[in-house]
């Protein structure tokens, strides 16, 4: 039965701890460089990259770190764009020579969390877009190894010229952004979260060596090397998603095999049944029943993207697949559970999602469950400015976002999976946001029967100077507030990172411990995901 009245939750008691050492404010000075460092370290990477391979024109690098959410703009000395494995191992050492931090991404599409902008002042930027190889697919055992350039459209257009019975796990941004990139900063696709696609990393550390995860690591490599991902002895994977521990230059990513059925689930519910409705879909992961992630939108991120004039107030998505027979079955049970808590409920299938007349947003979202990147979203934030066309003056591409009018932010925190919680997380961000004169457009996604991620966007209009100091103020005092409640975050955009390392030092202590093995000068990424 599905709980008509909420339940008091019964309080935790937790026994109290060990007294605890008190927290060093920072172990190490942080590194910074000298401009003769500065221009020592160029002219090493000018040497191991090429001309073409390192920028310091202030213009080129004015418009690099340019980013939609109007961040402070941050001093960086150069952009390095290595085209190998063996060229990022030198380019490291001459960081770590010279004492020049380093800043890198993939492509750079971190949109809301910063998009190409480093932490602190003085760091290097390093592209590593040009290190694109799909390096291996394997039909039998799911998996690509694919480098930080292969973009979501390409690995997907991969496997389909193929004819191979393997999905990527896509995620609602460009197609254009990278696979692994997203795996490094921990994001989520439409199936799975991006951690759980991560089945072996290649990483250059702080040091300039190389190392490889599990039984990637082997000299002797074995029958089978991704197989299983856990390898023998510390499993590494995780520590190299959100811990500026080193550079990674591969990674082995999990495809999901294509079922003879899927099936998108579509259900629309009041603001009075969220926490039924949530409670509900954490016992439907609980049973089985749901496999994959369910996407919940408000109806602010909703109307962005639907030909509908009026849509309910939260709209959920998932993907319920298997043989006919199963998904049937599971359709079945998904639709009772969720009706009884007074949800509208479909169903679509490709032959719907495809028809002529079919909602834009019901096609882009069909594909996104099926593997293939789609635009739906993207195109979604350009409406909000009220551009018909999706893009405007000198931008003519979706992806040229930072360059764009379009402000956005993002706060993004975990909750617990019970109704309760959730409508409360719910009534914090409404207060919060209604006092900065904003509404939020916002994510609920359950990935499991014991939370659920949310995104809560603020969009402005970045040529407006009050609504951009607005919309920071209001993304600031969400992440306080939560806090203050309780609640956490899973993933935090460059700004916000240093008050939650203030909020609990204590939090950080163990990933000190960690840089100080794998990146003792703290040449990588000082301050994302770190204290230091
Ligand atoms: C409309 C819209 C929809 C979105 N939907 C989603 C969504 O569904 N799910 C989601 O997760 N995000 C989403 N995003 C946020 C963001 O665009 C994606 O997370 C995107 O994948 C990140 O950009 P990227 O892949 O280019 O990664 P990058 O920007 O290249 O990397 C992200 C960060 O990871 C680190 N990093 C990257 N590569 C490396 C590396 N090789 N070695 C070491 N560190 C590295 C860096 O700190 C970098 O800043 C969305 C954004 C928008 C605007």
């Amino acid at each position: 039965m599905c709980p008509r009245r909420p339940r008091a939750r019964p309080r935790r008691s937790t026994p109290p701890g060990p007294a605890r050492a008190p927290i060093p404010e920072r172990t190490v000075p942080a590194v910074s460089a000298t401009s003769e460092q500065v221009a020592a370290a160029v002219a090493d990477w000018t040497r191991s990259l090429g001309e073409d391979g390192v920028v310091t024109d202030p213009q080129a690098i004015a418009r690099t770190v340019e980013n939609t959410s109007r961040f402070r703009v941050r001093q960086v000395v150069a952009v390095l764009t290595p085209r190998t494995t063996e060229q990022v191992q030198a380019l490291v050492r001459t960081a770590r020579e010279h004492r020049v931090p380093l800043y890198p991404y993939s492509t750079g599409r971190n949109w809301g969390m910063g998009s190409k902008m480093p932490v602190r002042d003085g760091c290097a930027l390093v592209d590593l877009g040009r290190l694109d190889a799909i390096r291996e697919v394997d039909e039998r055992y799911h998996y690509a190894v694919v480098e930080p350039g292969v973009t979501q459209r390409r690995l997907s257009a991969y496997l389909r010229e193929r004819g191979l019975r393997l999905q990527l796990n896509v995620t609602g941004s460009t197609p254009d952004s990278s696979v692994v990139g997203n795996l490094v900063e921990r994001g989520t696709g439409f199936r799975n979260h991006r951690t759980e696609d991560l089945r072996g990393a290649e990483v250059v550390l702080g040091t300039g060596e190389l190392l490889r995860t599990g039984f990637w690591a082997e000299a002797k490599q074995p029958r089978e090397t991704h197989h299983y991902r856990y390898g023998i002895g510390p499993h590494l994977d995780g520590l190299f998603t959100q811990s500026g521990l080193g550079l990674m230059t591969a990674a082995v990513v999990n495809l999901i095999p294509v079922q003879e059925e899927t099936r998108m689930l579509m259900f629309s519910f009041a603001e009075t049944e969220l926490s039924r409705v949530m409670d509900r879909i954490s016992e439907l992961y609980k049973d089985g029943t749901l496999r994959w992630i369910t996407h919940v939108f408000n109806d602010k991120r909703v109307l962005t993207m639907t030909s509908e004039e009026r849509v309910a107030t939260w709209t959920g998505i998932g993907a319920v697949d298997g043989s006919l027979a199963q998904v049937e079955f599971t359709s079945g049970q998904i639709r009772a559970a969720l009706e009884e808590c007074g949800a509208r409920v479909a169903f679509v299938d490709r032959e719907a999602a495809f028809a002529e007349d079919a909602d834009p947003m019901v096609r882009g979202m069909y594909r996104l469950h099926t593997g293939e990147p789609d635009t739906v979203f993207m195109e979604g934030l350009y409406h909000t400015l009220g551009s018909e066309s999706g893009i405007e003056g000198e931008v003519t591409e979706l992806d040229e976002l930072d360059h764009s009018r379009f402000g956005m932010l993002a706060c993004l925190p975990i909750f617990p999976l019970e109704g309760e919680q959730v409508t409360e997380a719910m009534g914090i961000v409404e207060r919060v946001c209604a006092r900065h004169g904003l509404v939020a457009a916002v994510a609920l996604n359950p990935i499991d029967s014991t939370c659920a991620e949310s995104v809560i966007n603020v969009y402005f209009d970045r040529t407006d100077e009050e609504a951009a100091g607005r919309a920071q103020r209001c993304v600031r005092t969400l992440h306080r507030e939560l806090y203050a409640a309780g609640f956490r975050f899973y993933r935090v955009d460059i700004e916000n990172m240093g008050q939650l390392a203030e909020l609990d030092p204590e939090l950080w202590a163990g990933a000190d411990a960690l840089k100080a093995a794998f990146d003792p000068d703290h040449i990588i990424a000082p301050g994302r995901y770190s204290r230091l």
